[in-house]
């Protein structure tokens, strides 16, 4: 197969080759139980504190309060019923209406679990641009709520939420705050040291680490409950033999990701906004999903009225670009995502929006051949659509 065009980096990224580098040999010849008392085995675990630092340094935290899971689901799983298990007596959990299925099928879960009935859920809304209301959050806060957790990036629009005004309002309030960031580390710089947030969710493989590894910050000072209960790893925060090739592969891409950040918030920036209005200016009636500054630099969700957006994506396959759409095949319909339908997306544009998520791998050459590719197909699709062509009527003079 000739090269792709990879604009899906919100689904997964590729792995760094530094990366690919820094984990072989843990791969190979340093396999040893970091937990072992004999110098082969216990030699690895230096790897893994080095590692650790890495990726506090990448979020302005402290070693300690990092540890290491197996995704960023299992991070935000482990948050979740961590805030849960320490306040035993409260029974409201704040989340949105946009948050991806990790944080939002388990608090549906959770609303429904356990014995008298499940937690009371507040699930706030979003405006048309996919902004949170900062008062609707501010009133959404009592003295029952347990939990308020809220991404910090969304990852089908990259429309980022006011994590640090949120966080400052969850915290006069004495509730703990966490926020699913698996999308803006390394996309937007992270400061924790000066930030009102108590638990915060990342997972290596939307930063060119491999897929399988993820990693939870817990403030210091702030009550954990572990979720996997076993030995005694990541000092008794999570059972298991830690998955030391990737955890070194983490370490290496925060670190890569730090001195990389410059080139995201610039360059592929640039790139997001040409192949933006690259396409807006040859699509007829494309419009924007999301806010038009509150976003991450790599992402772009754009809707093209009266196509279907998985016809588009199958359309670039051809050409090997590789992008995601807004609507699933569920159950034989196509729904249009919980993310569009909160913003009120019309059905119509939610049907036909497509997702263009680059990276720091991302080239001008590849921007440009996806706004000569795209238009035509958007054309053609519109001809053979009953509604498309009724609009094209519509609009000749
Ligand atoms: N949260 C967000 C915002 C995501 O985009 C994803 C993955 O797409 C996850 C959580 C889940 O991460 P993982 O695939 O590592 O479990």
């Amino acid at each position: 197969m000739s090269k792709v065009i990879y604009l899906d980096n919100n689904a997964t990224t590729a792995v760094a080759p530094e990366v690919r580098e820094a984990m072989e040999p843990f791969l190979t010849t340093l396999y040893g139980n970091p937990s072992s008392i004999h110098t082969f085995g216990g030699q690895v675990a230096h790897h893994i504190e080095e590692a650790r630092q890495r990726v506090a340094e990448l979020l302005g935290a402290h070693p300690t309060e990092i540890i290491f899971t197996s995704c960023g689901t299992e991070s935000d799983s482990t948050a979740i019923r961590s805030a849960l298990a320490v306040a035993p007596s409260r029974r409201h959990i704040i989340t949105t209406r946009v948050e991806h299925p990790a944080v939002r099928n388990l608090c549906l879960a959770l609303a429904k679990e356990g014995p008298g009935g499940g937690y009371r859920l507040t699930e706030l809304p979003v405006d048309a641009e996919g902004m949170l209301n900062i008062a609707d959050f501010g009133n959404a806060l009592d003295d029952d709520t347990a939990l308020a957790t809220v991404m910090w990036a969304n990852n089908e629009t990259g429309v980022l939420f006011p994590i640090e005004d949120l966080g400052a309002l969850a915290r006069a309030r004495g509730i703990l705050f966490h926020t699913d960031a698996v999308q803006a580390i390394g996309k937007v710089p992270i400061n924790l040291a000066d930030l009102p947030v108590d638990m915060l969710s990342l997972s290596g493989h939307k930063l060119h680490a491999p897929k399988g590894i993820g990693a939870l910050y817990v403030r210091r000072g702030t009550r954990f409950s572990p979720f996997l209960v076993g030995g005694h790893q990541e000092r008794n925060r999570r059972g298991g033999t830690e998955a030391v090739p990737s955890i070194v592969a983490l370490g290496k891409a925060a670190e890569l990701a730090k001195q990389r950040m410059n080139d995201e918030q610039t360059r592929v920036r640039r790139l997001r906004d040409r192949l933006e209005k690259g396409l807006m200016a040859n699509c007829p009636g494309a419009r924007l999903n999301g806010h038009p500054t509150a976003r991450l630099p790599n992402t772009t969700n754009i809707s093209f009225e009266y196509v279907e957006g998985e016809a588009i994506l199958l359309m670039l396959d051809q050409h090997g670009i590789c992008a995601s759409s807004g609507s699933a095949c569920t159950t034989g319909s196509l729904e249009p995502s919980h993310v569009l339908r909160a913003m009120g997306v019309p059905f119509t544009a939610a049907h036909g929006s497509v997702r263009f998520s680059l990276s720091v791998y991302s080239t001008e050459q590849e921007i440009d051949r996806v706004i000569e590719v795209l238009p035509p197909i958007i054309r053609r699709l519109r001809e053979i659509s009953p509604f498309g062509r009724d609009q094209l009527a519509q609009a000749k003079p």
